[in-house]
């Protein structure tokens, strides 16, 4: 992290009372995984004397949230805000408190109860009622607001055996760190409270994610078929812009899609089952 950012992470651990004796300053992203049982204060903050919550503990960094539709509707709910505006608001009878909210959520979930949805060799047990119930729990305007929606299908056993590694978790984080590095300098230069693409508002969109015609006639013809809102167009740009950059490329560039990659038609409260 930035320094600003290690001071921002000590400031919430400090209040609440989870700083490490041996840790004056927090200087690795926090990783935070909250069960679905957590309470609601657990999970965005609050209480009698009002802590912050796991989405606080997770700022700067990364929050997962494990089997997703089983967490209270009414906390997932809550989590728009913080999505949005990077910040969680506790109202109390004597005024509210903002805690800093601005983590990356990661999210995972089964496609339905018995987790066979959609499995090419096992078939489905669940009633088809109960798999549009179960997928209706994460609410469109939820959906919305998550970047990246990604199928992961059962691994063949030929796969699980085979000699082909994947990169190494080391190469990839070298890569997202010279990604991150891009991201710093173009907004020292641009408005130094961004710190990366995530941040970035509308506005800045505009300027630092421009396309070219190829691209422009791409963005127009996805809004048109897909029905994107003006959140999720937003949020297509922001992610080519990161696609960019981990390309090393300062161009956002029309590219094929691997087939596995898809994004979420805004609003919408389906889950996607084919990529675009
Ligand atoms: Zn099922």
């Amino acid at each position: 992290m930035t320094l600003d950012e290690s001071l921002q992470v000590t400031r919430i651990y400090s209040v609440a009372d989870m700083l490490p004796s041996d840790t004056p300053l927090i200087r690795q992203r926090p990783f935070s995984r909250a069960h679905h049982t957590i309470s609601h204060a657990g999970l965005v903050g609050g209480g009698r004397v009002p802590r912050p919550g796991e989405i606080s503990l997770a700022h700067r960094g990364v929050l997962f949230l494990d089997e997703l539709p089983e967490f209270d509707q009414r906390s997932l709910e809550v989590l728009r805000q913080p999505l949005e505006d990077r910040i969680v608001t506790i109202s109390r009878a004597a005024g509210t408190l903002t805690f800093p909210a601005n983590f990356q959520l990661v999210a995972a979930m089964n496609p339905c109860p018995c987790g066979y949805y959609g499995d090419p060799t096992k078939e489905c047990t669940c009633a088809p009622s109960l798999v549009t119930r179960y997928q209706k729990r994460i609410s469109g305007p939820l959906l919305d607001r998550i970047d990246i929606h990604i199928e992961v299908p059962r691994v063949p056993y030929e796969k699980l055996t085979g000699e082909r590694l994947g990169e190494s978790s080391a190469i990839v984080a070298a890569r997202v760190e010279a990604a991150r590095e891009r991201q710093r300098k173009r907004f020292a230069s641009h408005d130094s409270r961004v710190v990366c693409n995530a941040d970035m508002t509308p506005a800045d969109v505009r300027v630092l994610c421009k396309l070219d015609a190829t691209g422009q006639s791409l963005m127009r013809s996805a809004m048109q078929q897909l029905q994107l809102s003006a959140r999720a167009f937003h949020r297509v740009l922001k992610i080519a812009r990161t696609i960019a950059d981990l390309a090393g490329s300062d161009e956002i560039a029309p590219r094929i899609w691997p087939r596995r990659f898809s994004i979420d038609r805004g609003g919408r409260n389906e889950m996607t089952q084919s990529p675009i």
